[in-house]
């Protein structure tokens, strides 16, 4: 449908809102005489009227059936909806005048919808004359209160990544939010009276900003074994990698600066974890920060040839993750998706457990005793000493 008609009709009908793209239908009021009046229009051949579905308030509906030839001719004439509307309009206005349609009384629920609309209105013509139409969709608009405006944003970055993001509007005057799946390092924030475009390009602005740290962490992710998170998010700069037998390490980027040297933090029983600690510390100087492959620096810095690959098979993985278990709970995951990251320093026993569970299991017994934040007590599987931290 032709654009310019479409940009016509929110023009002179600011307070009718169109549902969908292809302007067929229509909810809102047709602004006439001085008089509001509620209509929904459904056109199953936009732009033409022909075969309209035409659903009015009552006291206009009356008015209208005494015109009745004229808008059974304008409908099988086939007008467009722009022509329709404006001669609708007019028809109003001089039975206004002629003392055929009554004033109504406005009430303040009306006046809000009145309000909201306005706003909406504002935002679809905005949205339809700025060079990202394509990219901004507005929703909830069909909602008949107008209560839950929201534009999503859609972007396809230069790596054919697809970043979207929702700024959700509590009414006309509030400020509006937005929400994105972003590290939340990267501030993004919208404020009221900020158009939709502009909002679009701050979001825009820090997508192209992430691209590096994007491109890293999708490099972790094809090279290495990640056990968590299970399902990385756009927004997650932290990644566990398994790196050996009964060994991983936590890696912690900063999604602004993600070619410096990530913290990095070994999850392993003490004689797992020495020779890689040992490594990382002889070969610290070695860290490229100018290079791009993350996965060689890495390899290189821990000693390896190579760092283990997911295996291909479910079977090799389940295995692996069954090594992981937590001995407390036998459970690989908490329900917050935690992974088991003590682990017993005892060679023989070296099981592993979450953080809270051996917490709760070392608070449980008067012999352990507290140093600084950490708690210390019995390993549950082989009574050595063993600590975790302390949870609040
Ligand atoms: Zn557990
Ligand atoms: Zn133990």
């Amino acid at each position: 449908m032709d654009d310019k008609q479409n940009l016509q009709i929110l023009k002179e009908f600011p307070m009718l809102i169109p549902q969908n793209r292809t302007f067929s239908t229509f909810n809102g009021f047709v602004v006439a005489g001085g008089e509001d009046f509620h209509v929904y229009i459904d056109l199953p051949n936009p732009p033409s009227v022909r075969g309209m579905v035409f659903f009015c308030q009552l006291k206009l509906r009356w008015f209208l059936d005494s015109c009745k030839s004229d808008l059974q001719e304008w409908e099988n004439s086939g007008i467009s909806l722009l022509e329709f509307l404006i001669r609708l309009k007019n028809l109003i206005a001089v039975g206004i005048q002629h003392g055929k349609l009554e004033k109504c009384e406005s009430s303040s629920h009306m006046e809000n919808l009145i309000e909201k609309i306005q706003f909406y209105s504002r935002l679809i013509k905005e949205v339809q004359s700025s060079q990202w139409k394509e990219e901004i969709s507005i929703e909830d608009g069909s909602s008949r209160e107008f209560n839950e405006i929201q534009l999503r944003f859609y972007k396809k970055d230069e790596f054919d990544r697809v970043h979207t993001a929702l700024v959700k509007f509590e009414s006309a005057t509030s400020c509006p939010l937005i929400i994105a799946d972003l590290p939340s390092q990267v501030e993004l924030t919208v404020s009221k009276g900020m158009t939709a475009s502009q909002m679009y390009e701050k979001f825009v602005e820090a997508v192209d900003r992430l691209q590096d740290f994007w491109n890293l962490v999708d490099d972790i992710d094809e090279s290495c074994w990640v056990i968590d998170p299970e399902q990385p998010k756009r927004k997650d700069s932290y990644r566990r990698i398994i790196i050996g037998t009964n060994v991983s390490l936590y890696l912690s980027i900063d999604p602004l600066d993600p070619h410096k040297r990530p913290d990095i933090t070994f999850i392993g029983s003490e004689r797992t974890v020495m020779p890689f600690r040992n490594s990382l510390q002889e070969n610290l100087e070695q860290w490229d920060s100018i290079g791009v492959n993350i996965v060689s620096s890495l390899t290189r810095l821990l000693g390896l040839q190579e760092l283990p690959s997911k295996p291909s098979d479910e079977a090799g993985s389940l295995g692996a993750i069954e090594q992981g278990e937590c001995s407390i709970c036998l459970c690989l995951r908490l329900d917050d998706g935690l992974l088991p990251s003590e682990v017993c320093n005892n060679a023989l026993c070296a099981v592993p457990f979450h953080a809270a569970c051996l917490f709760v299991w070392l608070q449980s017994f008067p012999t352990s005793h507290q140093n600084f934040n950490r708690l210390y007590g019995e390993c549950p599987n082989c009574n050595s000493a063993i600590s975790c931290p302390i949870l609040s």
